[in-house]
């Protein structure tokens, strides 16, 4: 298992699973094997040798020393995925993984969530006896107001559209979309807000001392990424603000599961130039490896140096 100290706060990775090669093929449409192959640093923690890549699914514990932040929370065990099959109706050991880190459930503070696609909300919630309950009874869920609206419109088919002029992809115009996140509404939200445990909170929040949500849109709506700060130093948890260490490379390469392909591509190039060669450790929510790195400048491009 994984961690990094940021001043006096310890993250570490929880491992969900590694995603079976192939899973997410053709997601980054400009992510060709034979264009991957021509940035060479991908191989082998990023893409196999034959340009295919390499992705994660896993967690961040932010431990401040008084609260237990758990980013993301993955697929989850028993979910319905219509949208990606391969992950439905998972059975892998996260919670006891999260044990072993020293984390039981009832020591989570906070849930703290990227945005609200499936692989990123899984385990905020357990089936016990044929029902769905929270997995962290003391937790906190925590969202961005916007985000949250925003797929609950989709979920309730709530006409958004006006809402979303310049979206190359009208999320909510999708019958395979609207479906899957009513699941992700019943299964994975619902109960949490029955338990009256859901916090919806505005933009750019500050969680707590030291860690706060930064605006990263364009994957999603109103996505957000984490920033730690502690004593000097710094960690950025991506979500799917960078779906792939490539986009590190070549920060244009868009998703096909962007909601504004235009917008994250713009935003992605801005991050990657601005944090080039500095001491901020970049964590990024599907990279496979050591899944944390520092962007270096490498010619007139930059790639993922392992932290
Ligand atoms: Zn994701």
């Amino acid at each position: 298992m994984r961690s990094w100290t940021v001043g006096d706060i310890k993250i570490t990775q929880v491992v969900e699973m590694p995603v079976e090669i192939g899973v997410l093929d053709g997601l980054i449409e400009e992510a060709t094997p034979e264009a991957v192959q021509q940035v060479p640093w991908l191989h082998p923690d990023h893409a196999d040798a034959g340009g295919q890549l390499i992705w994660s699914l896993h967690s961040y514990v932010v431990d401040t020393g008084s609260e237990v932040i758990v980013v993301d929370t993955g697929c989850g065990n028993g979910k319905s995925a219509p949208l990606i099959p391969a992950w439905g109706n998972l059975d892998n050991p996260f919670l006891e993984r999260l044990g072993e880190a020293g984390y039981t459930r009832d020591k989570v503070d906070v849930v703290l969530g990227t945005h609200l696609h499936l692989d990123h909300v899984g385990w905020n919630t357990v089936d016990e006896g044929g029902r769905w309950v929270p997995t962290f009874p003391n937790a906190r869920y925590t969202y961005v107001e916007d985000e949250f609206n925003y797929h609950r419109g989709i979920a309730d088919e709530n006409d958004i559209s006006s809402d979303l002029a310049g979206a190359v992809v009208y999320e909510g115009a999708n019958p395979d979309i609207r479906n899957q996140t009513r699941l992700v509404f019943a299964q994975s939200l619902q109960p949490c807000i029955d338990a009256g445990l859901l916090d919806l909170v505005p933009t750019d929040h500050i969680v707590t001392e030291g860690v706060r949500y930064v605006s990263t849109p364009g994957h999603t709506k109103s996505h957000h990424s984490v920033m730690i700060e502690s004593d000097g130093q710094c960690a950025f948890v991506t979500g799917d603000f960078i779906h792939h260490p490539c986009q590190i490379g070549q920060p244009g390469w868009r998703s096909h599961g962007d909601f504004d392909r235009a917008l994250s591509a713009a935003r992605r190039a801005e991050f990657v130039e601005a944090n080039a060669d500095s001491d901020l450790l970049v964590l990024g929510t599907h990279f496979a490896g050591t899944s944390g790195g520092r962007i270096v400048r490498d010619g007139d491009a930059y790639r993922l140096e392992p932290v």
